[in-house]
This record gives structure tokens, C-alpha cells and sequence, in this order.
């Protein structure tokens, strides 16, 4: 999709001055922002692939945004065929 290519949740929000930390993690997405207390470093549990998820966005039972716009008919999953199943990649 490319519309969170040049995002980052780290960035300062023009509206606010203050950091997205609090806020979701883009347009259209239900993922949390990362920030240090939530990291982005987990693995989507649909398509592995890592630092995908929040621990927050987990504990909330959520994927990725590309496995959520796949849910509503956009695309195909693209799984990661990485180094899966060294760590979390059998869930
Ligand atoms: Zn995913």
C-alpha cells in the first residue's frame, strides 16, 4: 500500500507539538503507536513478520495493518519466509 512508507511514530505531531506516543500508529490504522514504554518490536501473529506489533497491539489481539486490509478483501497476505521459527514464529 505505501501509505506509511515516510511515517514515524516517533515523529512530533504538527497538531500537537507533542510526540504520537499516545495516539494510533497512522491514518486508518487501530495499531498503538510505538514509544519506549511499547516498543514495536514483536512479530505479527498472521504473517511473521517482526517488529510489526506493540506489545499493547498483542495483548490487544491485533495484526498488521497489511493482514488488517487483507481481512477487508485488500490484497494477499504477504508472509515473511525469513528466519521463521527462531523465536516466536510457531504460534
Ligand atoms: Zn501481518
Amino acid at each position: 500500500m505505501g501509505r506509511y512508507d515516510d511515517y514515524d511514530p516517533m515523529d512530533i505531531d504538527p497538531d500537537t507539538g507533542r510526540p504520537y506516543e499516545h495516539d494510533f500508529a497512522g491514518p486508518g490504522s487501530a495499531l498503538r503507536a510505538a514509544s519506549t514504554s511499547n516498543p514495536r518490536n514483536l512479530p505479527c501473529p498472521t504473517c511473521h513478520w517482526p517488529n510489526r506489533l506493540t506489545p499493547r497491539d498483542v495483548e490487544l489481539g491485533y495484526q498488521c495493518d497489511r493482514c488488517a486490509d487483507v481481512m477487508e478483501g485488500k490484497g494477499e497476505i504477504d508472509y515473511y519466509d525469513g528466519d521463521d521459527g527462531e523465536d516466536e514464529g510457531d504460534y
